[in-house]
């Protein structure tokens, strides 16, 4: 029986209670105003001057590549340690991930590397900053300019996190967001694309809405769909806004009481973490013991969660990636470990996950 799970979403009365007023409100429950507010309220949290609401983070990254023109044939550099929605999102539209392996330091997406892999399909860089962490960003944005790509930034683990003070996914042409149960607050489901350009921003709310210039129209001068938010969700992520600065501040002492309570323990390691810059979404560390400590961890009901397998090992991708190597990913997914990670945890729970690693090593090492 899990104890102390992996993550949880956090909820209390304040989301009940807005749910309840604005179904009493008559509201359409559809998208409309509540989302146009959540979106203000992005906007103003990420410093980004369009926020646009969608159904979710992987629905975020596909409209992101359609809004860029990005097509079949067309390839997108993406990193070859990431969630799954990353490389599916440009398979859906008929372009290939071209994986590249990661950096040690951050675990994201090494340029070096990724230099080797352009060819003249290549049209964009997907640059996703796991766990709120970056590389320079002046050195990715360079590096896109030099390239002639456009900048994609995933940034469905991010949200309050920074690169020297400026929000992560506000750098390129477009950069996204996920509210699904995992992260750092939610929606259930949900995401967000934010961007500067208003020509983009326009593009988005078009394809997301049957290509309508304005809401109830049924004339199609342009392509679109249905990628719509809804306001039911909207109001629930409205509250979660609210609490978002509480939660980061509480993500960050809880990644500093962690990394304080293993410090002694020599066969882990953690990732450098600049916690001004970074909120970290999941506490990650990593050792050669990850499949053991995991089993142990669960047997005293503590949840835990393995970082993603290389995305070149996955099945779907398997043949396509036949004799390249990703030495960096594979090594730091056969060691990473998520270990738990809600912003509801508490200090006893996190003292007492920190009592179990320790007990781990002892017996194991005795
Ligand atoms: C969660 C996540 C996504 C997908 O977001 P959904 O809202 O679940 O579709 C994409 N990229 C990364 C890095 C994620 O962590």
């Amino acid at each position: 029986m899990i104890k102390i799970p992996q993550m949880e979403p956090w909820f209390d009365e304040a989301e009940s209670n807005a749910v309840k007023s604005y179904m009493q409100s008559g509201g359409f429950v559809t998208e409309f105003k509540k989302t146009q507010e959540l979106e203000k309220m992005l906007c103003r949290f990420t410093g980004a001057k369009h926020a646009v609401m969608t159904v979710n983070g992987t629905v975020g990254l596909m409209l992101a590549l359609l809004a860029l023109d990005i097509k079949t044939g067309d390839e997108v550099l993406v990193s070859d340690l990431t969630m799954i929605a990353c490389a599916n999102a440009v398979a859906l539209i008929g372009a290939k991930p071209q994986l590249v392996d990661v950096e040690a330091n951050t675990l994201c997406l090494d340029l070096e590397r990724a230099k080797e892999k352009i060819t003249k399909k290549t049209r964009s860089l997907m640059y996703v900053t796991l766990n709120g962490r970056s590389s320079d960003m002046k050195r990715v944005i360079q590096f896109c300019q030099k390239n002639n790509l456009f900048l994609i930034e995933d940034a469905a683990q991010s949200l309050g996190s920074y690169y020297h003070g400026k929000h992560l996914g506000t750098f390129g042409q477009m950069g996204i967001f996920s509210f699904s149960t995992q992260k750092v607050i939610t929606t259930g489901q949900g995401g967000a694309l934010v961007t500067n350009d208003d020509k983009l921003a326009q593009k988005i709310r078009r394809l997301k809405d049957f290509g309508r210039d304005k809401g109830g129209s049924d004339i199609h001068n342009f392509w679109g769909w249905n990628f719509k938010f809804t306001d039911l969700q909207s109001v629930i992520g409205i509250e979660q806004m609210k609490k978002l600065p509480f939660r980061l501040q509480r993500k960050k002492d809880i990644y500093q009481r962690f990394r304080n309570g293993l410090k002694e323990v020599k066969k882990i390691s953690f990732i450098e973490t600049n916690l001004e810059d970074t909120s970290p979404w999941f506490i990650d560390i990593y050792t050669k013991d990850a499949d053991s400590l995991a089993a142990y961890l669960a047997e005293k009901g503590i949840g835990t969660r393995r970082i993603y397998p290389p995305i070149h090992t996955q099945k779907i991708y398997g043949e396509s990636y036949k004799g390249a190597t990703f030495p960096i990913a594979q090594k730091y997914s056969q060691q990473g470990l998520w270990l738990p990670s809600s912003s509801k945890l508490t200090n006893t729970e996190i003292d007492e996950v920190v009592r179990s690693i320790v007990e781990y090593y002892k017996w194991k090492f005795h």
